[in-house]
């Protein structure tokens, strides 16, 4: 009930919205943060990705109903899509999937880039083992700050266990695996401005009008909004395994209010990268050709976080010369909790790293493993250090 008394609200509300849009606008030209334009500012096509489908039921919630989360995510994916085509005729709304089918997801991501989208979200819904858990999360791609999502990322990635071909279809991507994980935080998208900036509208709108707990924008390396060309986010509209989270999205009255909040963004996000397409001094023609990774401006500069190799760790010191470490140059050593660690080589990348790692390995050096270091040269764990560089 209040809930509805605030959707009514909202009408009355649109003029001053919209000068706050014009407003907010200015202050991001004036700061001069605009991203650089990589795509079309006008949103004429959008992908809905509701989760999971067909063999693959998703998380189980409670186990009280009977209703999972592939059910969920595709009921809230098609209302968005029928709220966005009422309000935009204009707009091009595609479905991966508009019935109980399961698609393995690098088909949704390979859907989403042949139709050459302006926007991709996917819809899913949380489970965790303790059930006071709750709240709506918004993610797009990067390296998981937390260790909880990192854990989401690889429960969701792993519904690509259920499908044939992994290796043809995934390059070797192993979903059980930290390093995997590792290397699909590092991809980088073009779009990640514009992926925030939508993120953060889902999260406002999930929060001030359906008073959802807001458990903020999130970056983790979910596969599905890794591989696709456009601006990218996965809703984990809330937690199954919480008795009243489950009760609201299994309601009709709950899958209207949270389809309608991704709408509203949409609609935000949709004004707001128009008006600032509008301002822009010179047009840009958009030659279609976007490009999935782009080079990481700020590799360059990374923050001072220096990535090494270290080869051994022994209580008793070793004369630096190549001779003791089976011919390699430049090892250093540094003194930790009583013991003598020896690193080799120094590079502001962890691809780079990864390559000196190799090359320790081929050297002999079997167990060699990548370390970081902060600008004051304190050890940093690897994770802090790829979300310093990323
Ligand atoms: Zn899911």
């Amino acid at each position: 009930m209040d809930v509805k008394i605030q959707l009514s609200k909202w009408s009355k509300k649109r003029p001053q919205f919209i000068i706050a849009i014009i407003l907010f606008s200015g202050i991001i030209l004036i700061a001069s943060t605009v991203p650089k334009k990589t795509s079309k500012g006008v949103i004429t096509r959008v992908v809905i990705d509701a989760g999971h489908g067909g063999k693959d039921p998703g998380n189980l919630g409670t186990g009280r109903n009977k209703v999972t989360e592939k059910t969920i995510a595709l009921n809230v994916s098609l209302k968005v899509g029928a709220y966005i085509k009422e309000a935009f005729p204009d707009v091009e709304v595609y479905y991966t999937r508009d019935d109980d089918t399961f698609i393995p997801l690098h088909e949704r991501t390979k859907f989403a880039n042949t139709k050459d989208a302006d926007l991709f979200i996917s819809i899913h819904c949380d489970a965790f083992t303790r059930e006071s858990a709750k709240g709506t999360g918004t993610y797009v791609m990067g390296a998981a700050k937390t260790e909880a999502n990192l854990r989401m990322a690889q429960k969701e990635n792993k519904a690509m266990l259920l499908e044939e071909n992994l290796d043809e279809n995934y390059g070797g991507f192993d979903p059980n695996s930290p390093e995997g994980l590792i290397e699909l935080s590092l991809r980088q998208n073009a779009h990640i401005h514009q992926s925030l900036k939508f993120a953060k509208e889902v999260q406002d709108q999930m929060r001030d009008r359906v008073g959802r707990i807001d458990r903020g924008v999130r970056q983790a390396p979910y596969w599905v909004i890794s591989f696709t060309t456009m601006p990218s986010v996965l809703v984990e509209l809330g937690f199954l395994t919480n008795k009243e989270e489950e009760d609201f999205l299994i309601s009709d009255q709950g899958q209207d209010y949270t389809a309608s909040a991704i709408y509203r963004a949409f609609k935000t996000y949709k004004t707001t990268m128009e008006i600032l397409d509008e301002a822009q001094p010179e047009k840009v023609e958009n030659d279609k050709s976007k490009e999935a990774i782009q080079p990481n401006s700020e590799t360059n500069t990374p923050k001072g976080v220096i990535f090494k190799v270290q080869l051994l760790s022994s209580s008793a010191k070793v004369e630096l010369k190549p001779g003791n470490f089976k011919g390699l140059e430049n090892v250093i050593e540094y003194e930790d909790n009583g013991m003598y660690k020896y690193l080799y080589g120094s590079t502001s990348t962890y691809e780079g790293a990864k390559n000196l790692q190799k090359g320790a390995r081929q050297s002999g050096y079997k167990g060699a493993f990548v370390v970081a270091f902060d600008e004051h040269n304190n050890r940093i764990a690897l994770e802090k250090a790829l979300k310093l560089t990323n």
